[in-house]
């Protein structure tokens, strides 16, 4: 690859001088690049290895299952283990996709009702009863988007309502335009919340608040930084609204331009 990248910026200094400064950023890209395959060639070659180790663990379990309560008990750690690398090799996989075709694919006009409606089920399966969880949402609001990077964004957000909030909380989902015209997916918990100064942070890869908790609880640490991806690719941005001990308001926001309103068959872009 000969190609030379060059950040540019001019400067005016009077009506008739400009200066043009120039860098030479290649070998930045370079190893930009260099890092991002790295991590997508490691976590696809952990994936195998992690796929035979998991399969033995659960044939052990099978065979085990009544019979040494401590074997049994050893057994099913490393079965959590090895399910937690999974989805965190997954993420990273999922991740480096993300960051490799940015603007390539094409966004589509797409009802995003059923998208929203998949994750306030997994929110009630996720949360077991143990949260009241709402779903507002106007179903005629649709989308140019690629569904499946919006479900893995939205998801990541609901997954996290339900983590950090404890037992007995509210957790509310909508799906709205708000007075801008923007398309906006909302996620609203009564949960532990975030100090202010985290908030810059929040959505780079491995940042976390409160590291002990989110291990505990099963985040893999990338999902905000898959959230920000995701919504890079569809000129959205995210932003949040948070109050520490009293809740978090995650809100995902489309431009205007981007919504389409679906109804009778008949879908039209507006706004
Ligand atoms: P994780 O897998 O650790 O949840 P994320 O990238 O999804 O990683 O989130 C980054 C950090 O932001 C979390 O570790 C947590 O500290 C904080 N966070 C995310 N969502 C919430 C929320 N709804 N309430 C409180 N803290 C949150």
């Amino acid at each position: 690859d000969e190609r030379v990248w060059l950040s540019v910026r001019v400067v005016t200094l009077s009506k008739k001088r400009r200066l043009l400064l120039a860098r030479d950023i290649t070998r930045l890209r370079r190893l930009e690049e260099m890092r991002r395959d790295f991590v997508a060639n490691v976590s696809h070659e952990l994936r195998t290895p992690l796929t035979v180790m998991s399969g033995y663990v659960e044939a052990l379990l099978e065979t085990e299952a009544g019979g040494n309560p401590a074997r049994e008990r050893a057994l099913k750690r490393m079965q959590e283990q090895t399910r937690r690398m999974q989805t965190l090799v997954a993420d990273l996989l999922h991740l480096s996709r993300l960051e490799l075709d940015q603007k390539g694919r094409q966004l589509e006009p797409c009802p995003v009702a059923g998208v929203v409606d998949g994750v306030y089920e997994e929110a009630l399966g996720l949360s077991g009863g143990r949260h009241r969880v709402e779903l507002e949402q106007d179903r005629g609001l649709g989308l140019l988007c690629q569904p499946d990077e919006l479900r893995s964004a939205f998801s990541n957000l609901v997954s996290n309502a339900v983590r950090y909030t404890p037992e007995g909380g509210s957790i509310r989902i909508r799906w709205y335009r708000d007075g801008n015209g923007e398309a906006c997916f909302a996620v609203t918990d009564s949960g532990t919340g975030i100090d202010p100064v985290h908030l810059p942070r929040l959505t780079e890869r491995f940042y976390r608040v409160d590291v002990g908790r989110s291990r505990e609880t099963g985040g893999t640490g990338l999902g905000l930084a898959i959230v920000k991806h995701v919504l890079t690719h569809h000129d959205g941005r995210l932003t949040v609204e948070s109050e520490p001990g009293r809740g978090s308001t995650f809100t995902c926001r489309f431009p205007a331009g981007r919504a389409v309103r679906l109804g009778g068959g008949d879908e039209e872009a507006d706004g």
